[in-house]
């Protein structure tokens, strides 16, 4: 299948320019995707119909050696972010030189850093318990710490550097040089295919000339090494030219690199995000991280570790504010009782807490099967960030909710009346960006449903394809009767049949089989949709996304379960309370998505979108104001304060 991420949608027609350009942003996206599978991959096996439970479990159990390791590095991590005003920090949008010399102090910016280039040697996992920390204190730092462990320099350094980059660049990292991810521009956002930015060589071969300007990048303001991404010369590949994207690293302090704007957003008001632009830098050819051309797929590969780093710092986040609800749901009393006793309340704090239960299971889980090793974690660390992001943003709102006026009203505002000055403001803010980052929610529903098609295309896409050739869809029939008959019968028959099977879940098994047969039936309903739609279900997103949403859920209640038998077995039987509700929702989600699957109304929405766009329900919109002049009104504000001053003086 061609790349789904230029899915627009279903019965669109597009001009020759825009296929065209959707034609070269998929070639791009297909030559740097993986197209190799590392190690096995409990959801790509469930797409595809079977059901692995033997894959995630049991629940990886923290090495208790390295628990020691992490203990005192945590300790002072945790009386540090006890110390700080994150209030001060939102209100002024900066992180004060003395906090972050003292994250620099402790190591906060080199924890997985190995120890012999200086950093703290931690794991995987202490990084992100450290940072699930940070985040339920303050956003801000997160992004700091995060933007330059998880995606900065250190983390493909160490994937993809040599041995002189590593010995050069380590050190400075660990002791807290600043690191920034170059890749997003003005019009190279979802699509890198679109990136401006050029590095040519000079004359002599030994640099490339780089000039060009990146967006958002956060830490930009602040960092001494970037890690850039810009367009190379292009390779010819099969007779074609090909657009090659290579990885560099580039200091700030050579000539050429400026930062020429500081952005500021709704929220995580103090991130060191700004536009970088860069005039005929000179950077060594020696620079360049794994190598020419692999840019592209470097960033690709460095986001799909990198972005599990969100999924456990939002359940940290969603941990204090499930603190912070449940105590305010209990204090507060309202028509004669504590507003949790009421129903619509008591729904929203048992559901927040399943939830993060869950959101917790599938972090852990995640970044345990990275660190147990031979496991390809591309999907599962896809679905973990969108289902945690996702889920964290309706537990912000709920916890507003719970809070009512006292959750809309800063932090500052509250303590100045006297009030405990619980940041749900603030965590409401610093939360929405998190749906878009590191792959925003709509482009981890595309790269999950490219993988989970993948193999039903392989095989039998020619047979279906009207462009195929007879050769090739006589090829693809042979695949077809090679795989499909062992393998459709068997997704009607399965364990999750049995009513005594995975007993060792207790209370649980029921979920487990329900995750067992409806996994099979995930598996039916792709390869029908494949048959039903041919090659149109590459451009009905919808569909594609309720597979995807059906598999996350499906992981997302496997996970819960293992992780609640896990603490069940260890003591702890209140996680099996918690797994049990979480597994009950998400049944229902499932159910609802099944039933839906083909969407009774997509085709209509599409096309009312299409005439809300082209204006014809611009009737709808009389009586306002526009949003759309808000920079006129901002000029002719000027211009009257002008013409007012100049008056006054006058
Ligand atoms: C605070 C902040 C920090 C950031 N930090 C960094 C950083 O450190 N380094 C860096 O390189 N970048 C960074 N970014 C950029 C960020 O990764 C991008 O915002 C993100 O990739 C989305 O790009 P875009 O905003 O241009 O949205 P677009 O690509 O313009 O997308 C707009 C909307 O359309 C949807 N969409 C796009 N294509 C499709 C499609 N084919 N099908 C369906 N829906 C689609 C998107 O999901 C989105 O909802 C940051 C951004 C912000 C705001």
């Amino acid at each position: 299948m061609s790349n789904p991420a230029s899915v627009s949608g279903a019965g669109n027609s597009r001009d020759a320019n825009a296929l065209a350009s959707e034609k070269e942003a998929r070639d791009v996206a297909e030559s740097a995707r993986e197209s190799e599978w590392s190690g096995p991959s409990f959801v790509r096996e469930m797409f595809l119909g079977r059901f692995r439970l033997d894959l995630v479990h049991p629940h990886p159990v923290e090495d208790p050696e390295e628990i020691e390791r992490a203990r005192p590095f945590m300790a002072k991590l945790e009386a540090f972010l006890e110390h700080i005003d994150s209030d001060m920090i939102d209100r002024t949008g900066e992180i004060p030189e003395e906090y972050v010399q003292r994250l620099r102090e402790i190591g906060a910016f080199g924890i997985k850093i190995p120890t012999q280039y200086g950093g703290l040697g931690l794991s995987y996992t202490s990084y992100v318990k450290a940072m699930a920390m940070v985040t339920s204190k303050d956003g801000s730092l997160t992004a700091l710490l995060s933007a330059h462990q998880s995606i900065g320099l250190p983390q493909p350094l160490k994937l993809f550097g040599n041995d002189e980059q590593k010995q050069k660049y380590f050190p400075r990292l660990a002791k807290g040089a600043i690191s920034a991810f170059a890749l997003t521009e003005v019009d190279a956002g979802s699509d890198p295919a679109n990136m401006r930015t050029r590095a040519v060589p000079s004359d002599d071969g030994k640099h490339f000339i780089l000039s060009g300007e990146k967006l958002w990048c956060t830490n930009g303001t602040r960092a001494e090494l970037f890690l850039v991404m810009a367009r190379t010369p292009d390779a010819v590949v099969k007779g074609k030219q090909r657009k090659q994207i290579t990885a560099f690293i580039v200091e700030a302090s050579w000539p050429g690199v400026e930062v020429v704007h500081r952005c500021r957003f709704m929220g995580l008001k103090a991130i060191e995000n700004g536009v970088i632009r860069f005039t005929n830098v000179k950077v060594p050819r020696e620079n360049i991280l794994w190598g020419e051309g692999k840019g592209l797929k470097l960033a690709l590969i460095t986001l799909n570790t990198g972005r599990l780093t969100l999924p456990a710092s939002v359940a940290g986040g969603c941990k204090a504010l499930l603190e912070a609800s449940r105590t305010w749901a209990q204090e507060r009393v309202q028509w004669g009782a504590p507003i949790g006793k009421h129903e619509a309340v008591a729904q929203k704090v048992a559901m927040m807490a399943a939830n993060t239960f869950a959101m917790e299971a599938i972090a852990e889980l995640t970044v345990g099967l990275v660190e147990r090793g031979n496991y390809d974690i591309r999907l599962e660390a896809a679905i973990a960030k969108m289902y945690n992001t996702e889920h964290a943003w309706r537990i912000v709102d709920d916890a507003l909710q719970i809070r009512g006026g006292r959750g809309y009203e800063t932090a500052d505002s509250l303590r100045a009346r006297g009030e405990r000055p619980i940041p749900i403001e603030r965590a409401m803010r610093d939360s929405r960006i998190n749906l878009i980052f590191e792959g925003s929610s709509e482009i981890m529903r595309l790269f999950i449903a490219r993988e989970a098609v993948d193999h039903h295309f392989k095989t039998a896409f020619a047979l279906v394809d009207k462009e195929s050739s007879k050769s090739e869809k006589a090829a693809a029939f042979g695949r077809v009767m090679k795989f499909y008959p062992a393998w459709y019968p068997a997704r009607w028959l399965g364990k999750g049949q049995v009513p005594s099977a995975y007993g060792e879940f207790g209370e649980l098994a029921g979920h487990i089989r329900f995750a067992e047969r409806h996994t099979r039936k995930l598996g039916r309903a792709i390869f029908h949709a494949m048959v039903r739609l041919g090659p149109k279900l590459e451009r009905r997103q919808l569909v594609l996304f309720r597979a995807v949403d059906i598999g996350a859920e499906l992981f997302a209640m496997t996970a819960a379960c293992v992780r609640a038998q896990m603490l069940a077995k260890q003591g702890n039987s209140r996680a099996i309370t918690l797994a049990g509700l979480f597994c009950r929702a998400a049944r229902g989600r499932v159910e609802h998505l099944f039933e839906n699957f083909y969407g009774a109304y997509d085709g209509e929405m599409y096309k009312v979108a299409q005439q809300v766009m082209r204006g014809e329900h611009s009737w709808l919109e009389t009586g306002i104001i526009s949003l759309l002049d808000n920079e006129e009104d901002g000029a002719n504000l000027a211009q009257t304060q002008t013409h007012v001053a100049a008056g006054i003086a006058g």
